[in-house]
């Protein structure tokens, strides 16, 4: 028997209310280790509040958000990052100015004396950290291109780099592919089955074949409730996601 306490991230009868209108209404969500869940559906269905609500720029109304059996509805934004969650917003926020290779060794995070005063050992720490990364994310070749400098789909990446370098259990990504060419995306789905080893991956989306092509298992949100939950097939066929998503 598995119980909620297995799950990496268990949200029970979440609400948000804005002045009485319940943008997230009485959810419950668990997300495994390992799992990359998808969750779609249609404009102001209240996706993009779950994600504020789990990284904690917005407070849930009622409910709880349990990662890895810790509470985070009562924590500030910077103890939800320093549990383990990273969460990638619509836009990128990279430092356009500094190069690829300096933006990742500014989110390496900052540590609590672990080498001690063993400078030179974190140095080197740091730069197989940053080259590995770089690699991971397609940017190997690019560690000294000053970032203002780099393709949509790049900066995309570079922003996911910089949250994978702080090694979050958690990792969410609000429409990563949104503005991606073909080839970006199809490599975007790769890096996302790839890191979601370890972690639990929770994104939104719209591109339903990039969905299909990373989903372990997909969540419709229809007015903050969820109408569908399961496997892409099943989810596809269901004559309710289909009338209020997917038919449009
Ligand atoms: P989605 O990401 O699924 O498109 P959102 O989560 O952005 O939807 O929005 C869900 C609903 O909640 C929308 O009607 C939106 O206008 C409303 N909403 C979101 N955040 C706030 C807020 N801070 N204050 C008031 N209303 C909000
Ligand atoms: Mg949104």
């Amino acid at each position: 028997m598995s119980s909620n306490s297995d799950y990496t991230l268990a949200i029970e009868d979440l609400t948000v209310s804005f002045d009485g209108f319940k943008a997230v209404d009485n959810l419950n969500l668990y997300v495994d280790k390992d799992e990359l869940r998808v969750v779609i559906g249609p404009n102001g269905a209240g996706k993009t509040t779950v994600l504020d609500l789990i990284c904690g720029k917005t407070k849930a109304t009622e409910g709880s958000i349990k990662f890895k059996n810790k509470e985070l509805t009562n924590l500030s934004e910077h103890q939800i990052v320093h549990a383990g969650v990273g969460r990638k917003f619509q836009t990128p926020s990279i430092y356009e100015n500094l190069s690829v290779y300096e933006n990742l060794e500014v989110s390496y995070p900052k540590g609590h004396s672990v080498f001690g005063s063993l400078v030179f050992k974190r140095t080197v720490e740091v730069d197989r950290r940053v080259r590995e990364i770089a690699e991971e994310i397609f940017l190997g070749e690019f560690l000294d291109m000053e970032a203002a400098l780099l393709s949509h789909g790049q900066k995309q990446w570079l922003e996911i780099g910089m949250l994978l370098i702080q090694e979050p259990e958690l990792l969410m990504l609000d429409e990563p592919v949104a503005g991606m060419s073909v080839k970006e995306r199809e490599q975007t789905a790769e890096l996302l089955k790839k890191i979601c080893k370890g972690r639990s991956v929770l994104v939104i989306e719209h591109d339903m074949e990039f969905v299909a092509r990373i989903a372990h298992k997909v969540t419709v949100l229809h007015q903050g409730k969820i109408l569908a939950e399961g496997d892409m097939q099943t989810v596809q066929n269901n004559p309710k996601v289909i009338e209020v998503y997917l038919g449009h």
